[in-house]
C-alpha cells in the first residue's frame, strides 16, 4: 500500500499501519507534566513519568519510531543516560540492532571514551565503551528530550571520533523555542521529534 496523505495529519506509512503524527504528539502531550522551576529556578522541567504508567503509548512511541526511520541504515542505537535509555533500548531491540550506552562520568566500567558538554542546565561529561560499537557503524542517537541539543551534539562528537557514522536522531519531546534542531541538522537528515513545543 503506498503512502497515504491526509490534509490535517501527516501520515506515516508502517506496512499495514497508518501512524499519525499529530495523535502521538497529542497523546505525548497530554501525559506529559511540566515542572516549572526543576532542577533549577527558571527551567520548566518535562517530567516524562506519566507516559510510563501508560503501556501501549510506549508501545506506540516506540513504533513511531520504528516507522519514521525506516529506509535508514541502522547498526546500533546509542541511548543517552538515563531517560534516553527508556525508549532507547526498546527501539534498538524492535530494529533488531543493539545498544549502546552513553553514560555520564564514572558509571562505565570498562574502557571508555568520553567528551565534557553543557546543557540547559550545568555541565557534564558523557562517556561510551570503546567496544560498543565499531568503525564505520551507523549510529542512531535516541535521548527523551531534544533542548539546546548541546547533549547530543557531545555524543554525536563522541560516536564520530570513535569511528561512528551519526544516522539520525530521534527525540520524543523537542523544545523547538532552543533551536536544537539547528544544531545538530548538520550531523544527520533525519531527526526525529515525537511532540514539539
Ligand atoms: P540539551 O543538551 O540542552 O539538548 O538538553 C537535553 C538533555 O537534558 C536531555 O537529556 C534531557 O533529558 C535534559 N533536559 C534539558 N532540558 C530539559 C527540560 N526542560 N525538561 C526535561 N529534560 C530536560
Amino acid at each position: 500500500m503506498g503512502q497515504k496523505f491526509c490534509p490535517f495529519f501527516n501520515s506515516i506509512n508502517s506496512g499495514s499501519d497508518i501512524i499519525f503524527t499529530a495523535m502521538i504528539d497529542l497523546q505525548i502531550k497530554s501525559a506529559i507534566r511540566d515542572i516549572p522551576d526543576f532542577p533549577k529556578p527558571g527551567i520548566v522541567f518535562k517530567d516524562i513519568t506519566p507516559i510510563l504508567k501508560d503501556p501501549s503509548l510506549c508501545e506506540a512511541i516506540v513504533d513511531n519510531f520504528v516507522a519514521r526511520v525506516q529506509g535508514l541504515k541502522i547498526d546500533a542505537v546509542a541511548g543517552i543516560e538515563s531517560r534516553g535509555f527508556l525508549f532507547g533500548l526498546q527501539l534498538a531491540g524492535k530494529l533488531g540492532v543493539p545498544f549502546v550506552p552513553v553514560r555520564k562520568a564514572g558509571k562505565l566500567p570498562f574502557s571508555v571514551k568520553q567528551k565534557e558538554y553543557e546543557l540547559e542546565y550545568g555541565t557534564a561529561t558523557i562517556e561510551v565503551h570503546t567496544d560498543a560499537f565499531k568503525p564505520g557503524q551507523h549510529i542512531l542517537v535516541h535521548d527523551d528530550l531534544l533542548a539546546t541539543g548541546g547533549t547530543v551534539t557531545a555524543a554525536s562528537d563522541l560516536i564520530i571520533e570513535m569511528g561512528g557514522i551519526i544516522a539520525g536522531f530521534t527525540f520524543v519531546v523537542g523544545l523547538n523555542f532552543l533551536n536544537g534542531k539547528e544544531k545538530i541538522k548538520h550531523f544527520a537528515d533525519k531527526v526525529v521529534v515525537l511532540a514539539e513545543y
